[in-house]
């Protein structure tokens, strides 16, 4: 659907990383761990199309009319530097919720990798698999009794504060930095790797991951390796984000060779083992 919604508050979670909170209820009541919304400025024609941004949260508010959902964002070009400087009350347009969000999680071990501003789903997937914050209507009924976080960051500056997942109650987040200024110093395919080589309650049921393309196809070969089911959410740049526009298509494997799906309708989440890997 399309909405008229203002934007409730901000805070600032990591170097340039922002949580932007936004009164829409009726996207809050309906929305899923997985799926994305497209945003852009009330009114004026710069910039003229939304971006996309992953749900972070939803927020209960007094009434149900005050609902909000939360999404968090990387200052990197033109829309992101004009919402760094939103404080609130800002008249917004809002697509949502759209794409398919993450399968409800199989097993008792989910493993969620998460690379740079990757790591925005996964707070939601996180509560939601353990059944901790039901979201949309119809929330996961899930059979996970455990979930290890996988996040990794350029430096510990750009490490979101995961606000609170961390004390979760079997939840056990592994840090990884490119410079060693936090967490295990390297690369986080090092700590996938480590955790797919457990056997037993610590090897993992299937991976959940979102980051950059080379982070997810190296995450993809490991599991496949390892014969664990694995599912990327894709971040192909897109324009409509509702499947009119074909401009954010991705290659799937087919019975008779390929053919194109577009990330916004038919993803932004797919089986690793659907997809065309050298296009990730
Ligand atoms: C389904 C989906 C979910 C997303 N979720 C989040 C999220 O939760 N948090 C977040 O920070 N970002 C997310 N993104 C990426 C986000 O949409 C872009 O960073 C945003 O559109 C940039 O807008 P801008 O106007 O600031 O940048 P622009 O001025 O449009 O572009 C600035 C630079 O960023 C590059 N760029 C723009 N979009 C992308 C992209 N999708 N991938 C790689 N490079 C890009 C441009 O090529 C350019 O170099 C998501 C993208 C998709 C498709």
């Amino acid at each position: 659907m399309q909405v008229q919604a203002k934007v409730a508050s901000q805070r600032q979670l990591a170097e340039d990383t922002f949580c932007l909170r936004v009164t829409a209820p009726e996207v809050a009541r309906i929305i899923q761990p997985g799926q994305f919304l497209m945003i852009r400025p009330e009114g004026g024609f710069d910039p003229i199309l939304g971006r996309p941004f992953a749900l972070y949260d939803v927020i209960p508010g007094e009434t149900p009319e005050q609902d909000a959902f939360e999404f968090v964002y990387h200052v990197v070009g033109k829309m992101t530097h004009l919402m760094s400087e939103w404080t609130g009350g800002e008249e917004v347009e809002v697509w949502g919720p759209l794409g398919n969000g993450f399968p409800t999680p199989s097993g008792k071990h989910l493993l969620c990798v998460g690379g740079g501003i990757g790591y925005t789903p996964f707070p939601a997937v996180i509560r939601a698999a353990l059944g901790l914050k039901p979201f949309g209507e119809s929330p996961w009924k899930t059979t996970t009794e455990r979930v290890t976080f996988c996040y990794a960051a350029q430096t510990a500056s750009k490490l979101a504060d995961l606000e609170g997942v961390e004390s979760l109650e079997n939840v056990s987040v592994q840090l990884a930095t490119d410079d060693g200024s936090r967490g295990h110093h390297g690369l986080v395919t090092d700590l996938l790797a480590k955790a797919l080589e457990q056997s037993g309650d610590d090897r993992p049921d299937e991976v959940f991951c979102c980051g950059p393309e080379r982070m997810m196809q190296a995450v993809a070969r490991l599991c496949e390796q390892h014969q664990v089911n694995c599912w990327l959410s894709l971040e192909t740049p897109m324009a409509c984000g509702f499947g009119a526009c074909f401009s954010c298509v991705t290659k799937v494997k087919t019975c008779d060779g390929w053919d194109y799906r577009r990330t916004c309708v038919e993803g932004p989440i797919f089986s690793a083992a659907e997809l065309e890997l050298s296009e990730v």
